[in-house]
């Protein structure tokens, strides 16, 4: 090892900014360099949108609760980190998920993969939608495919095969929900390009989602478990980023103003402190918006500025078991933008999650907020908590007191992917590798808001940094 060093600066402590500090650590050093890695972050804490609270014996994540377990990046990087141990996957009594339909709660079709109908018999008996609804959908098996892979939205492509009262009542409440969406505003591109690919293959959205359909593996290869978290919460990933990565300056409550460029192959990052931290690599993990704050005056950043953020927020309350007589058959409720409600959903988690609540005590999560509808976020809690229990009240029956509600805003937290995003931001990265070498942007923004999206994309950019790197290390 011949020990050349090389100066990068991360940008954000969230999960991507983390992930890539300990994939470039330890990518560069396996090619012979000593990185000096100065991660810097805003806040108090780092792991940005992940943070968890224990609480009266609670466990209680006050931005994401889980990850999917088939994108295995994050299970890869708890594995690197020695926490797999600490993976618990979802109650298995817990699988059936409630939609709501005209003010009722209604099964979940057995069979519907992300919102599209994959078993014909349950799809037929469904109440969710009327005979009308149905045979619209069912004309996707004979519908003639649109061959070409230019970008459309997501609404308009489900509207196109499965027909309006399927996309509202069934696959928007899903889909949308991940990204607090519009899906008439969203990239298929971006959030579902397996569909478009499947129109193309099979002619039908139907069949390719029946023929692509396969078994969920977890890691342990025993149970079928479709999200996974960790016992102690999501934070605890967080938790052994931080302790793993001693060997990087890790600096909290330290905004960066600007990026500077110093002659050919040199950057300075200017903090708001007036302070510069000198930097061979650039790695922007922040939201879009401020990635752009940060490179406008060096950049055209339009591609950034065309992603809007959604403000949400999750309301969680904790109930004496006892007190809620609601039957907890399942994981929760999905509720449609239609049916005009202040919630977006509601996670039964003390069922769903077993290990997050004392056995005789209930944890409900229901998310409030989605793109065009984020008012609500902004009331003070006390009318805030007042709207989603009327919600439960009607839409559950439970009127009993919670023990206590925990509330987080998450201000400009959801990243809309707009349509043709894939393209421009193609375009942005080529335009900033040729303008700035050296700097990048990685993390929600960009390929994927899930967990494991952002470690894969982290890993996947320290891989083609590390490739960069000049052969000769003798500097
Ligand atoms: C309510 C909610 C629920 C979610 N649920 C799930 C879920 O269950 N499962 C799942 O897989 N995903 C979920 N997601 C998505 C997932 O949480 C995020 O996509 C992911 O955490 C983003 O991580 P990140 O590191 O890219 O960004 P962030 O976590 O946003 O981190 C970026 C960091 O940059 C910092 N920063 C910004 N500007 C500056 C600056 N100028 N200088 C220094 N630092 C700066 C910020 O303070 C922040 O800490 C959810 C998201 C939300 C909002």
């Amino acid at each position: 090892m011949s020990n050349a060093s090389r100066k990068v600066v991360v940008v954000g402590g969230g999960l991507t900014g983390l992930s890539a500090a300990f994939y470039i650590r330890n990518f560069y050093k396996e090619r012979g360099w000593k990185p000096e890695i100065t991660l810097v972050e805003k806040d108090k804490m780092l792991g940005g949108k992940i943070e968890t609270l224990h609480k009266d014996g609670f466990v209680i994540e006050k931005g994401p609760d889980s990850f999917l377990a088939r994108k295995t990046a994050m299970i890869d990087l708890a594995k690197e980190l020695e926490l797999d141990h600490e993976l618990v996957s979802t109650n298995p009594e817990a699988r059936k998920t409630y939609i709501v339909n005209k003010g009722r709660l209604h099964p979940m079709p057995s069979g519907l993969v992300l919102g599209v109908p994959t078993e014909l018999g349950p799809f037929l008996k469904s109440g969710l939608v009327s005979w009308g609804g149905k045979l619209r959908a069912l004309t996707d098996l004979i519908r003639p495919s649109r061959k070409s892979t230019e970008d459309e939205s997501l609404g308009d492509f489900i509207e196109r095969r499965l027909g309006a009262e399927v996309l509202s009542n069934m696959t928007e409440p899903l889909l949308a929900g991940i990204y607090a969406g519009d899906t008439y505003r969203l990239s298929l591109q971006s959030t579902f390009p397996q569909f478009g690919e499947m129109e193309r293959k099979y002619g039908s959205l139907i069949k390719g989602m029946m023929t692509g359909k396969k078994p969920v593996e977890t890691h342990t290869g025993t149970k079928k478990s479709t999200f996974l978290t960790f016992r102690q919460g999501l934070q605890s990933l967080i938790h052994a980023l931080v302790h793993e990565l001693d060997d990087v300056t890790q600096r909290v409550e330290t905004e960066v103003r600007s990026i500077e460029r110093i002659g050919e192959r040199g950057y300075e990052v200017v903090l708001a402190s007036g302070e510069v931290i000198p930097a061979d690599d650039i790695v922007v993990t922040t939201p879009a918006f401020a990635a752009a704050d940060l490179l406008r005056p060096l950049v055209d950043v339009s591609a950034l500025d065309a992603i809007n953020y959604v403000t949400v927020a999750n309301v969680v309350l904790a109930f004496d078991r006892k007190d809620v007589s609601g039957q907890f058959d399942g994981s929760g409720f999905l509720v449609p933008r239609k049916e005009g409600r202040n919630i977006t959903a509601c996670t039964w988690t003390g069922v769903k999650w077993l290990h997050t609540s004392p056995e005789d005590k209930m944890l409900l999560r229901c998310y409030v907020g989605r793109s065009g509808d984020e008012q609500n976020v902004h009331l003070p809690d006390e009318a805030l908590t007042e709207l989603v229990r009327k919600d439960l009240r009607e839409l559950m029956n439970i009127t009993a007191d919670p023990l206590f509600v925990e509330i987080t805003r998450l201000p400009k937290s959801m990243p809309q992917y707009p349509v043709h995003h894939l393209q421009h931001i193609a375009d942005f990265k080529a335009r900033l590798d040729q303008t700035l070498p050296g700097v990048y942007v990685t993390g929600a923004a960009f390929d994927g808001v899930g967990l494991p999206d952002c470690i894969r994309q982290a890993k996947q950019l320290a891989g083609e940094m590390a490739d960069k790197l000049p052969a000769e290390t003798n500097e």
